[in-house]
């Protein structure tokens, strides 16, 4: 994050303040500064978003756009530690099944497992009972009240919050982790530490967080390291950050 650092100190020197100013979404996505402020930053935010829209329509889920709290925290549950046309394939059956906290809670065990199956990961059903009873006993109507949500973690609170309630930090999911690294590092440390990493939550902070619209900016990140940034082999050649990209570089 040195370089971060270093834009930051020449911001502040120059009396400067970062403003990402969205002058167009027509046009293309992208973001302008009202000076020439260039950073590896700015072009990453660029990039992505640029990237996003040309490739939205193939890339939206159904559920991205739907607002319901209950289908909404049950896609994030189903979508945990699985590949999203997994979810896609079980997701109208499982929500014409189960349309409320009260429908999961009144489901015996070898039902939802069933539901379920498909998806893997033991504990999924757990989960869903879990967060449907906090849905049953709390009111949402507050960025607030999805910290509580048994089983979720910090990726899924925030997509949640931006989704919901268009409110809180980027959501930084594995996929959007690994892009993030590669971009600035030049690397990927072990998997199970990606989300979690300070650099992931510095990046964030310093750099992702600074955009107004965090929710499409989520989306885009994490959609090209699902389908570009892939984990073993990254598609380099069809990124949209490969110019600026340190992995990029040393391997194109
Ligand atoms: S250029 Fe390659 S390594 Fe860098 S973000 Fe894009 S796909 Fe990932």
């Amino acid at each position: 994050m040195k370089f971060i650092e270093e834009e930051l100190n020449e911001v502040k020197r120059h009396g400067r303040h970062i403003f990402l100013v969205i002058l167009s979404m027509k046009d293309g996505g992208c973001i302008k500064l009202p000076e020439a402020y260039e950073s590896k930053c700015t072009v990453l935010i660029n990039g992505l978003l640029k990237w996003y829209s040309e490739n939205s329509s193939l890339l939206n889920r159904k559920w991205r756009k739907d607002t319901d709290i209950f289908r909404s925290v049950m896609t994030e549950l189903l979508l945990i530690r699985t590949r999203r046309e997994a979810v896609e394939n079980i997701y109208d059956v499982f929500f014409s099944k189960f349309r409320s906290p009260e429908d999961i809670l009144r489901a015996s065990k070898e039902d939802l497992e069933k539901a379920v199956y498909s998806l893997g990961m033991r504990k999924r059903v757990l989960l869903l009972k879990r967060a449907a009873a906090y849905l049953k006993e709390h009111e949402i109507r507050s960025p607030e009240d999805i910290d509580g949500l048994p089983g979720a973690g910090e990726y899924v609170k925030s997509i949640l919050k931006l989704k919901l309630f268009n409110k809180g930090n980027t959501a930084v999911d594995r996929n959007g982790a690994r892009v993030l690294f590669r971009y600035f590092y030049g690397y990927v440390p072990d998997v199970e530490k990606l989300e979690k990493c300070k650099e992931v939550e510095r990046i964030r902070k310093e750099c992702l967080d600074f955009y107004d619209d965090r929710l499409t900016l989520s989306y885009a990140l994490m959609d090209l390291g699902y389908y570009v940034c892939k984990p073993r082999k990254p598609e380099c050649n069809k990124c949209p950050l490969k110019d600026t990209c340190k992995y990029a570089r040393g391997t194109l």
